[in-house]
């Protein structure tokens, strides 16, 4: 069974056939699906869009996108009381995309720092966003979490070596997604190829990075994850079977501890 750790799939794009849209995916074996908050705004249609399929989970958090619109970057405070009514099994994403940087970089680190905060005080997984912005990254985590007690995934890893064993060393997972299948991703398949499978995780990140050899496909999809399951079994050199158990486990681990 695959875990699809990380999708949009309760998003606009996807509003009229949602449901044709998880049956393909359950058909080629994606079991269970996180669809992961990016706004104050749409953290209700998160929640239900899970509450409706038994199984989807749903996080709360607010992307670096968001960060700096009116009623988001909340207090941590407000994270967690959310997250708890609204049944969320990890916090985020959040983090810091200094690519686009569509908000102001001290914004995005203050709300990072929230979520951060939150995470602790909860102990409710992690979800990281992290574009050329590996050595922020890492500073805050230093800075925020001394005693490296958060646990979370870095999802949709395409950053450098140092970020990825940054985050193995303190015992956050790695997320790969069709950036993985990519031409250009030869590095990244290196990084991916001397990480532990244990930790490791799989996703789409749909509707955005199909991968190869269905990029040309406009709306990413989570049955498209057979292909970077694929690619990681390749460059491990085990089946995509194990590929799939393994990241099923790691996943369930890491959300299990946050229902502690
Ligand atoms: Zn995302």
């Amino acid at each position: 069974m695959i875990t699809e750790s990380h999708c949009h799939i309760d998003t606009p794009p996807f509003a009229a056939d949602a449901d044709a849209v998880l049956e393909r995916a359950r058909a080629v074996g994606v079991g269970a699906f996180l669809v992961v908050g990016t706004a104050m705004a749409t953290a209700r249609r998160t929640a239900d869009f899970a509450r409706w399929h038994p199984d989807v989970l749903a996080t709360v958090g607010v992307h670096p996108h968001h960060a700096a619109e009116p009623g988001e970057n909340p207090s941590p405070e407000t994270l967690v009381t959310l997250a708890n009514e609204l049944g969320a099994v990890g916090l985020g994403e959040t983090g810091l995309d200094f690519n686009r940087n569509r908000s102001p970089r001290a914004v995005q680190e203050l709300n990072f720092r929230h979520h951060v905060v939150a995470a602790l005080a909860s102990s409710l997984p992690l979800v990281i966003h992290s574009r050329d912005a590996d050595d922020a990254t890492m500073a805050l985590l230093d800075e925020a979490d001394p005693g490296r007690n958060l646990s979370g995934v870095l999802h949709c890893f395409d950053g450098g070596r140092k970020l990825a064993e940054f985050g193995v060393e303190r015992g956050l997972l790695v997320s790969f997604s069709g950036i993985l299948t990519y031409g250009r991703s030869d590095s990244l398949r290196d990084i991916a190829r001397s990480l532990p499978l244990s930790s490791l995780l799989v996703e789409t990140d749909a509707p955005y990075l199909s991968p190869e050899p269905v990029r040309k496909q406009r709306r990413n999809e989570p049955a498209n994850i057979v292909h970077t399951v694929a690619m990681l079994a390749e460059l491990h050199g085990v089946t995509a079977n194990t590929v799939a158990d393994i990241t099923t486990a790691n996943f369930d681990a890491l959300i299990k501890a946050g229902l502690r």
